[in-house]
């Protein structure tokens, strides 16, 4: 059985350090906002280019961190309207939900799964307020356009950058593109610590001093809440693990988008769709192709052995969390969804699984 993922062996090459870093962590006895935690702070940044990362907990948080902090700093207000992808994993939506804003959704391109840029333009009015945009299965949004149409309008512009670590837009990093943007560290994300993690990046001195108070309950000193903030610390041992990971994070990108190369080069099928290729703005966290005989074409290559998995099976206006969307019709949304189909793709594939995967699916 060629598996999706396997997060046990993804993660087997880092063990002996993994194992360094919790017995100076159990000797330690500092298990939060410590040393690790710091300096992967400072890594991250350093990674992306800004003059900040800050922990948190998840990357739900962190996105829900940046919208609390411009609430805070009057730039948005409750009932304001934020623009957000309509295909899009449901943590960007909460997020926005969460903070008393309103999602507004817009469809995406059927080539690039991101934004279509001209449909967010029709979507602007006066409560508009900011854009979410997600670079959804690893490829940044297209960023001249949508930092234009910001612009010119006022915006916010910010990054859903969870699938996105490392990818590069002309010559700046996702998490440097918009005036903040979040990242999660979950398992299975291209940098994905041992358990819950996230962070957000920006430039902005007084947001990113204001997210490092939000998320420890807002307090300004010990025990002085200055802000009604949450409790959503990076913590100290994921902290450590992701110390260790993120220096093999280009390696491993690049072989994601090696692998994307060769399947884009030798699937060959008139029923099947494939990603756009890029070696820059696409870091490929998800490969995902194409056909109207999605279920049919999964069945197959589970009878042969090759797991397949759908990002994602229901899109946010049909969740029955957003009952008040359920009457809504977003069709190019609606017709990914129904097509969609992620092949494995991670750094411990090999050549010869690669090659069986496609020769399976020209078969097929
Ligand atoms: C994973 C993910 C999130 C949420 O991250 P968590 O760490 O699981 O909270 C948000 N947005 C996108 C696009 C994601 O893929």
């Amino acid at each position: 059985m060629i598996e999706f993922l396997n997060l046990k062996t993804l993660n087997s090459p880092y063990e002996k350090q993994f194992h360094q870093k919790f017995d100076q962590f159990l000797s330690s006895g500092y298990y939060i906002l410590g040393k690790e935690v710091q300096q992967f702070e400072t890594n991250f940044a350093d990674y992306c280019g800004t003059t900040y990362a800050i922990g948190t907990g998840n990357g739900l948080d962190a996105i829900r961190l940046i919208l609390e902090a411009y609430k805070i700093l009057g730039k948005l207000q409750i009932g304001d309207e934020i623009i957000v992808p309509a295909n899009t994993y449901i943590a960007s939506i909460l997020a926005i939900s969460q903070a008393g804003l309103k999602p507004v959704l817009v469809e995406p391109d059927i080539t690039t799964y991101n934004f279509d840029t001209e449909r967010v333009l029709e979507k602007i009015n006066t409560k508009t307020k900011a854009v979410l945009a997600v670079h959804l299965y690893g490829l940044v949004s297209d960023w001249d356009t949508l930092s234009k149409v910001a612009q010119s309008h006022g915006l916010l512009l910010l990054e859903d950058a969870a699938q996105a670590h490392g990818a590069i837009w002309n010559t700046r990093k996702a998490g440097n593109l918009g005036d903040a943007a979040a990242f999660s560290f979950y398992p299975t994300k291209n940098l994905g610590a041992l358990g819950d993690a996230g962070a957000v990046t920006t430039n902005d001195d007084e947001l990113a001093e204001l997210i490092k108070k939000l998320r420890h309950y807002g307090q300004q000193q010990k025990y002085v809440s200055r802000h009604k903030g949450i409790n959503s610390r990076l913590d100290e041992i994921q902290a450590a693990f992701l110390n260790v990971k993120l220096p093999a994070l280009d390696a491993s990108n690049l072989k994601r988008r090696q692998m994307a190369s060769t399947y884009i080069k030798h699937i060959k099928h008139p029923e099947i769709i494939l990603p756009v290729f890029d070696t820059q703005a696409h870091v490929y966290h998800q490969f995902t192709i194409r056909t109207k005989q999605r279920d049919d074409l999964k069945k197959y290559l589970d009878k042969h052995g090759i797991q397949t998995l759908v990002h994602y099976p229901v899109p946010p206006h049909k969740q029955p969390a957003y009952s008040e969307w359920r009457h809504e019709s977003y069709p190019v949304t609606e017709q990914i969804h129904r097509e969609i189909l992620s092949l494995p793709i991670r750094e411990n594939l090999t050549d010869d699984e690669v090659f069986y995967i496609i020769d399976k699916i020209n078969r097929y």
